[in-house]
């Protein structure tokens, strides 16, 4: 039977060692947290009894029809429609910018034709092909649009000039001219009715599967295994070559009664206001919010991510680009590892592009 040694028990290894497990190999998974599903941790809140993410929202979305069936065979994925509000200057907006948001902020009855051309009319022209965040919100929204949602937001999400990022990073966001507040556009939206973690222990619940927490990874674990890798890429070479960026998030978690904020998320987008979003938990599971009395909450703030913290996002600035290569060049090298997720490639992605990736990934060490 082929050996694997999988390093995380997030979604991109869990998945991983399911499919190989399902194909007669054996798959060891190692994860040094004390618990699985990496920073899709969900756990119930002892005092109120709501099921919170524990490190941060997740809300699964995708539009690959294979990504959503195995998620189905793991799960009772429950219809969940994610709504965001913003707060910037004193008033609350209606998330991603669409048609309420507009005819909010400028005081305005447009339809929808009538905004697009007043939106195009504030948009940047001069900007042809944005090279950063901060020009492709120009050329996208105008001045006032930009400023007000995405300058302060981002500023304290990522630590950094918006004119330092790459624009791929508010493209993640849609600008709509209709009335559509759904967050995402994707077809399939939904979050597991028992949480993230009871889904990934299903995934990882197999006879050719044994998962071993609280243990971190060194090399001889794997012996000659091959070892599919989805923690930080930097740190898997031991840093040899520099610190790659990443940002790390702090949650002050507070309670209340009943329902304190009406939405699961409300971001605070203005620069003044320390933290980016307060995340209401007890939304992300409309089938029992309501027999829950009590309701716990997160204020969110963003900082640099330190040696002995847990890394979000990956930083992708230019200014990282020579680092980063030097370890992909190296990762490349390495025929009895494969780097996968978020960390292990130093991505932004989503959870469906993981499982997608991890599918592929899977069946891609199968043929080898
Ligand atoms: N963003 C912003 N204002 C907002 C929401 C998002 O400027 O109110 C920007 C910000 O830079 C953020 C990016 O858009 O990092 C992507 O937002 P998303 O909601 O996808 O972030 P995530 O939930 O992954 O943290």
């Amino acid at each position: 039977m082929k050996r694997f040694c999988i390093v995380g028990a997030g979604f991109s290894g869990a998945v991983i060692a399911r499919i190989l497990a399902e194909n007669n190999c054996f798959a060891d998974v190692l994860d040094e947290r004390p618990h699985i599903a990496g920073n899709c941790h969900t756990e119930r809140d002892a005092e109120t009894g709501v099921m919170v993410h524990q490190y941060g929202p997740h809300i699964f979305h995708t539009g690959d029809a294979r990504v959503w069936a195995f998620v189905n065979r793991f799960a009772d994925m429950r219809p969940y429609r994610h709504r965001v509000m913003a707060v910037a200057g004193g008033r609350v907006y209606s998330l991603p910018i669409n048609l309420l948001t507009i005819n909010q902020f400028f005081g305005q009855t447009l339809d929808p034709a009538q905004a697009r051309a007043f939106v195009a009319a504030r948009a940047r022209k001069d900007i042809a092909e944005p090279a950063n965040f901060e020009e492709q919100g120009l050329s996208m929204v105008g001045e006032e649009l930009y400023r007000t949602f995405f300058e302060g937001y981002t500023s304290k999400q990522w630590g950094c000039a918006p004119s330092d990022l790459p624009a791929s990073v508010l493209k993640r966001l849609p600008l709509r001219f209709n009335y559509e507040d759904s967050y995402f556009d994707h077809p399939w939206q939904a979050i597991p009715a028992e949480g993230y973690t009871a889904m990934i222990a299903r995934i990882l619940d197999h006879p050719n599967i044994r998962v071993s927490l609280g243990r971190a990874f060194t090399p001889a674990d794997a012996g000659d295994d091959h070892v599919v890798y989805s923690g930080p890429l930097d740190r898997y070479f031991d840093y040899a070559h520099g610190r790659l960026d990443y940002r790390t998030l702090d949650f002050e978690r507070f309670t209340a009664t009943g329902d304190y904020q009406g939405a699961a998320v409300v971001n605070y987008c203005d620069e003044a206001v320390p933290f980016t979003r307060i995340t209401e938990h007890k939304h992300f599971a409309p089938w029992e919010r309501d027999e829950i009395s009590g309701s716990v909450l997160y204020r969110e703030f963003s900082r640099a991510c330190g040696p002995a913290d847990t890394p979000y996002y990956p930083i992708r600035l230019a200014r990282q680009q020579k680092t980063l290569d030097s370890y992909l060049e190296r990762a490349k090298t390495l025929e009895n590892v494969t780097f996968v997720g978020r960390l292990g490639t130093y991505r932004y992605i989503d959870m469906d592009v993981a499982i997608k990736e991890a599918l592929d990934t899977a069946e891609t060490l199968l043929r080898r």
